[in-house]
């Protein structure tokens, strides 16, 4: 059996070590000079490959199509993973906060030379510099792979192109292309993960500025949306971080007109405790102005948008406040409103949301349900999750899964 596995990412190379282990010959063709160009760079280059979670919980992380990775996630499980990291690929691992899991050496290189371990020792043959430009059933079975450096034959094939994410790492979409003239349906093609143009323009004065330990709450009227604490920041076109890319998961491609968000910047006290310490602090010190207050409890660079929100001004002396202006102030801190005008673009985001249609695949094989033979894997599929390590084993479990299958170890499977 001849496998060809079209893409290096995590997935492809997942797809040719199990293909390659389940007895076929696999050839992993990679457009870029080496493999695993965007693995080389999660995680800040420390690569959080997968996520400890377990059954439910990992699960609870993935935010479209969870079920239809079911089989997947069973087949080649983040254990299973961490086992065949640690034990084979030879590369030690360590648990970090929220179950982030990440090479014990802080370096995405050295995952990716374990893989590249691997791949030797299962014969797979990678073929670089090597861009698939078309791929054909063939009548007689089998597929015609057409690339720049010529043509070549595949029993069959597995589609590992990646989505539309920071194209400069190879992932440009070009995979889509392929599936659509086979006649797939791609679902619409969106940012997630994405950092968030807001209509305000203040916070591109605050560009930089990190707040740690904040909520940030997505309200549509009164249904709340989202709600986390955690880490974000100010940047030049509005707000990103972490807490903001979780966001940008759960209203990418909503109408965002009518979503208000509100930043909670002391979640440790309730108001009534907030407007007593304004009291406290106000009381051992009436004479100071309300921005030196300020400088007390947030960050001295948000004081003027504290103020300018709650209508007073800056120089105010502290003893001259009334109880209204005091609620006006302690109601800013524990909400400062800010609207999202647009999610960044695709390319800046992490994931891509939206791609090859789960409904025309097979979730026990990760075979295409119109063409017999095609596999597909990873971010091309309409699957994406939260950051943590999840989107990282969705490309491993399903290219391990569509890998093992292509090779016809389906059976194997039950
Ligand atoms: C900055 C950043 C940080 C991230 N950090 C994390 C993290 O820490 N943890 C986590 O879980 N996830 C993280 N992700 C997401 C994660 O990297 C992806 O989900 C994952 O890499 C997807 O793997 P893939 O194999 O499907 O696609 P890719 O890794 O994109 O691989 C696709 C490959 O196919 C090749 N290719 C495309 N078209 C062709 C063609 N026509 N011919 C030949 N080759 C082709 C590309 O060159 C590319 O090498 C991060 C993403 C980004 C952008």
């Amino acid at each position: 059996m001849e496998v060809g596995v079209l893409g290096g990412g995590a997935g492809g190379m997942m797809a040719a070590l199990f293909a390659a282990r389940a007895g076929a010959h696999v050839a992993l063709l990679e457009q870029n000079e080496k493999l695993g160009k965007k693995l080389f760079i999660t995680g800040k280059g420390r690569c959080n490959l997968t996520n400890a979670a377990k059954g439910q919980d990992f699960l609870a992380g993935i935010v479209r199509n969870p079920r239809f990775l079911y089989s997947a996630l069973h087949f080649f499980s983040n254990e299973q993973l961490c086992a065949l990291m640690e034990g084979e690929a030879g590369v030690p691992l360590k648990v970090e906060r929220g179950g982030r899991v990440f090479p014990a050496s802080d370096k995405s290189s050295d995952v990716l030379k374990g893989l590249e371990r691997l791949l030797g020792h299962s014969y797979v043959r990678v073929s670089l510099r090597t861009r698939v430009l078309a791929l054909e059933p063939l009548a007689q079975g089998g597929f015609l792979v057409t690339t720049n450096l010529g043509q070549k034959r595949f029993d069959r094939i597995v589609l590992a192109t990646g989505g539309l994410s920071y194209p400069s790492t190879g992932s440009d979409g070009s995979g889509f292309a392929l599936a659509r003239t086979l006649g797939h349906r791609i679902e619409p093609l969106l940012p997630s993960l994405a950092p968030i143009e807001t209509v305000e323009e203040w916070p591109k004065g605050l560009s930089g500025l990190t707040l740690k330990n904040v909520t940030l709450t997505a309200k549509r009227g009164k249904k709340k949306l989202f709600s986390e604490l955690g880490e974000m920041l100010f940047t030049h076109f509005g707000i990103s971080g972490p807490l903001v890319l979780s966001l940008s998961a759960k209203i990418t491609g909503e109408p965002l007109e009518d979503i208000g968000l509100q930043l909670d910047l002391k979640p440790g006290l309730t108001q009534e405790q907030l407007l007593a310490r304004l009291d406290r602090d106000i009381a051992q010190a009436p004479k100071k102005q309300l921005q030196s207050l300020l400088h007390g409890l947030e960050p001295k660079a948000l004081s003027p948008i504290l103020a300018l929100q709650a209508g007073v001004a800056e120089e105010t002396p502290c003893y001259q406040l009334n109880d209204r202006q005091k609620q006006a102030l302690a109601q800013a801190v524990k909400g400062l409103p800010l609207r999202p005008k647009a999610l960044r673009p695709v390319e800046e985001a992490i994931i891509t949301r939206g791609g090859v249609s789960v409904k025309e695949v097979d979730p026990h094989t990760m075979e295409s349900k119109l063409v017999k033979g095609l596999y597909f894997a990873g971010e091309m599929l309409d699957v994406d999750a939260v950051t943590g390590g999840y989107n990282l084993q969705i490309a491993f479990s399903t290219g391990a899964l569509a890998g093992h299958s292509a090779a016809g170890g389906e059976e194997a499977l039950g």
